[in-house]
């Protein structure tokens, strides 16, 4: 077990990536972490990349969703047309891909980002949804699968509103998906609750600090 400390890394410049001062032999893990919408599994994930000093770093999905204002290509996701997205679907560059909120857009991870990050010995983690978590279980049955739980229901209709992303209607729409998606979460191995965000981050880095 590391003994880690809960402080901000003041030199970690790359919000993408852990201080990775443990170094694990062998090929990367993957580890897959999904909950619904708005449960805060970005800002949990966030603050564990900056308390773990495990070899982290994040996946980053292709997906036809429009840029958020201050989303950067290749940062958050790469953005791509949905031809772009569809000629990749094609061409079998996808670990798994979904349309996440029926009649929306694709989500995909894509073959290569989490292939070069694991050769080079990361422990790559993947942001994604229940479906697209349990075909990359399928695909790799040693994924480690942590689901993200909200403490009840109205925190989750609280916390997209405090974002203030979403339209009303697109709001609407990933409650009832996120409702969907709970029912789904005794699939996943881990379950954390994200109340306090400290405690959750501390119990998501205890999870896998145990797998070393
Ligand atoms: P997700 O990635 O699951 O869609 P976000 O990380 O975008 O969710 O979080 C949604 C909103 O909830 C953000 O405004 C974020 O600041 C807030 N949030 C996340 N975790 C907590 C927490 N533990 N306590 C209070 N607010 C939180
Ligand atoms: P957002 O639009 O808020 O960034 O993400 C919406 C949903 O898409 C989230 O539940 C997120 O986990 C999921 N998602 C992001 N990337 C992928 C991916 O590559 N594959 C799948 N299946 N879902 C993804």
């Amino acid at each position: 077990m590391i003994d880690s400390v809960f402080q901000p890394c003041q030199s970690a410049t790359d919000q993408s990536q852990g201080h990775g001062r443990v170094v694990v032999n062998g090929k990367g893990r993957i580890i897959v972490v999904s909950g619904p919408s708005g449960v805060g599994k970005g800002t949990l994930l966030r603050e564990v990349l900056q308390i773990s000093e495990l070899p982290l770093v994040l996946s980053v999905s292709a997906t036809t969703r429009p840029p958020r204002p201050g989303e950067t290509n290749g940062v958050e996701y790469y953005f791509l047309t949905p031809d772009e997205f569809h000629q990749k679907r094609k061409n079998g560059e996808f670990l798994e891909c979904f349309e996440v909120f029926h009649g929306g857009h694709w989500y995909g991870t894509l073959h290569q980002e989490v292939e070069s990050k694991r050769d080079a010995g990361k422990w790559v983690v993947l942001e994604i949804d229940v479906q697209g978590g349990l075909a990359v279980q399928e695909r790799f049955p040693d994924s480690v699968m942590i689901f993200i739980r909200p403490k009840d229901r109205d925190v989750l209709k609280e916390r997209l509103a405090q974002r203030g992303t979403e339209s009303p209607e697109s709001a609407e729409i990933r409650l009832k998906q996120a409702i969907a998606e709970l029912d789904l979460a005794e699939r996943y191995t881990h379950q954390v609750v994200n109340d306090d965000l400290a405690a959750a981050a501390r119990e998501l880095c205890d999870i896998l600090e145990s797998l070393i």
